[in-house]
């Protein structure tokens, strides 16, 4: 891999994730071109944009799910994917994704929750296993977690006994229980009914309000509107426009962000 020098200065405001041209191509067509962008500490960003555009293979490369073919990022100063031996940068071996990748909580559409599990063993389990928690103190943690997301009740139930919106909010407090320093949401909300879709979002805003940094790929523009500190605008795998969510949609700049804002708009 070839890493372009970080000089002094370089990095504005020591961001906590810093995607730098990023490239990304599936079978010789690129659906990431060459991207950069930075998150500062405590930032809510959307990801707005027509299907196809790359949004969440960008996810995927930041929770290093994806490898990209050029540029690189970094999550909180640590390079993604990689570790530092010396001078060099070699790739990271399993374990050492592991860990990394426990920077970054991820929660998907498909919620991925392991079935013969309760909610409790489900949150348990990359906290005993990748860090190495004592179980006692792992429990309680998701015990903590669960009142977090408004689910005390749930504590000993498995996800067949839960709704579609309880399942997402144990996944959320999964990934919390590894102390990520960035939430990545990949259309979290886009699996659910929508009368369940509101809790989720409610803990996915408490969540901002707590100064989560947290990168989100959403069709809810309703709420990316209210939540985000900046909102970008991606199609064809680059980012067309940046800006505050006033900004992105109530004055797009370019034609592609209105024409898109506009279907999204007749399609609600
Ligand atoms: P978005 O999240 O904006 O809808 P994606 O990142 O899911 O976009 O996809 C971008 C493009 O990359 C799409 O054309 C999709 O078909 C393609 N793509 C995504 N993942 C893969 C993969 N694993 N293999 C091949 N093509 C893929």
């Amino acid at each position: 891999m070839s890493l372009t020098p970080i000089g002094d200065g370089a990095l504005a405001d020591d961001p906590m994730v810093y995607v730098h041209n990023v490239t990304k191509t599936y079978h010789s067509t690129p659906v990431i071109k060459d991207v950069s962008f930075q998150v500062a500490k405590g930032e809510v960003v959307s990801l707005i944009g027509p299907s196809g555009a790359g949004k969440s293979t960008l996810l995927r490369c930041i929770n290093h799910l994806e490898v990209p073919d050029s540029g690189y990022i970094l999550v909180d100063d640590a390079l993604v994917g990689y570790r530092q031996s010396g001078d060099d940068f070699v790739e990271a071996t399993d374990a050492d994704a592991a860990r990394a990748r426990s920077t970054v909580g991820m929660v998907f559409q498909r919620f991925n929750l392991f079935q013969h599990l309760t909610a409790t063993e489900n949150i348990i389990l990359a906290p005993r296993e990748v860090l190495g928690m004592k179980k006692s103190d792992a429990v309680k943690q998701a015990h903590e977690l669960l009142a977090r997301v408004g689910l005390s009740h749930r504590v000993d139930n498995y996800p067949s006994q839960l709704s579609g919106g309880e399942q997402q909010r144990v996944a959320i407090a999964r990934a919390l229980a590894m102390n990520p320093k960035v939430m990545l949401f990949d259309e979290a909300t886009s699996a659910l009914d929508p009368e369940l879709v509101g809790d989720v979002l409610a803990v996915i805003e408490g969540l901002a309000n707590d100064g989560m940094t947290m990168i989100m790929v959403t069709h809810e523009m309703a709420f990316a509107r209210e939540v985000s500190s900046r909102v970008l605008f991606l199609a064809d795998g680059g980012i067309v426009e940046q800006g505050s969510a006033a900004q992105i949609f109530d004055a797009p700049e370019h034609e592609r962000t209105r024409t898109f804002l506009s279907r999204v708009k007749r399609a609600a």
